[in-house]
């Protein structure tokens, strides 16, 4: 049975130079789902492409952060018809704030922000979080807008993990926490409930140890898998399906009604 959900990829990345091919292999191996991850209006697009050519392939839409200065409300509206015209639109995402660089405005960060969470909670979709040296301003917006949705690429405190699942959200997690300088996401593994994870790739990014550093795939994601599993005194399989029913549930998707 294939039980790989992955709930976070960038098969739109130059990395991929045939993401065709790509996707098709992993659906006919232990992959059962994806989710495209957008990061602009065309990365939307690519997304909304691939989710109509295979069955258990889903798309976001949304404008990362880093390209917060360019967005116009024009762009907003234009994702917002793209998730009203099809139903493999799953999330709004991946939306949030960065402040890891230099250079970047906080202000444009947080309106788009704010505006993208009350796009999905109008619409009724979960979003998908992407913060980066931002928690404080974060969980703050998020405390205020209730979203549903998940935290993804969570690497922060377990103190920080157990506000954010106070306000019903999931915390994703994807080939970083294999590394051996993971231990606070290690330790939120751990701790936080088994319903409430989410397995993801960020792929091409964020390949699990034995591959850190190459191009990682969803395949990949038994590995972290395997490492979840260490840590929750499990098996890989029953983090595996977890996950995939978090995911299911999430995103209100049935991946076995779509084979
Ligand atoms: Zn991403």
């Amino acid at each position: 049975m294939s039980l790989i959900f992955d709930t976070h990829s960038h098969y739109d990345d130059p990395r991929f130079p045939d993401p065709d091919a790509l996707v098709s292999s992993l659906f006919s191996g232990d992959v059962c789902g994806i989710i495209h991850a957008s990061t602009d209006p065309k990365s939307a697009e690519f997304g909304l492409m691939m989710s109509e050519k295979y069955p258990r392939y889903y798309t976001s839409v949304g404008i990362h952060p880093e390209y917060a200065s360019e967005y116009s409300s024009d762009s907003l509206s234009r994702l917002r018809d793209i998730a009203l015209g099809s139903k493999k639109v799953v999330a709004v995402g991946e939306i949030g704030l960065d402040y890891h660089y230099e250079g970047y405005d906080r202000a444009a960060q947080i309106e788009l922000f704010r505006a993208q969470i009350e796009m999905a909670n109008s619409l009724g979709l979960p979003i998908i979080v992407h913060s980066r040296d931002a928690t404080g301003d974060c969980v703050e917006i998020l405390r205020e807008l209730r979203p549903r949705g998940v935290m993804h690429c969570f690497s922060g405190s377990w103190e920080t993990a157990k506000e954010i699942l106070s306000l019903g959200m999931y915390l994703g997690f994807t080939g970083a926490l294999t590394f051996k300088n993971s231990k606070k996401a290690q330790e939120v593994v751990q701790k936080m409930p088994g319903d409430r994870l989410l397995l993801e790739t960020d792929c091409p990014y964020m390949a699990p140890e034995p591959f850190r550093g190459k191009t990682s795939d969803s395949s990949m994601i038994k590995y972290t898998a395997a490492k979840a599993a260490e840590l929750r005194g499990t098996d890989p399989d029953s983090i595996l399906f977890s996950a995939r029913e978090n995911a299911e549930r999430l995103f209100a998707v049935s991946v076995d009604a779509q084979k």
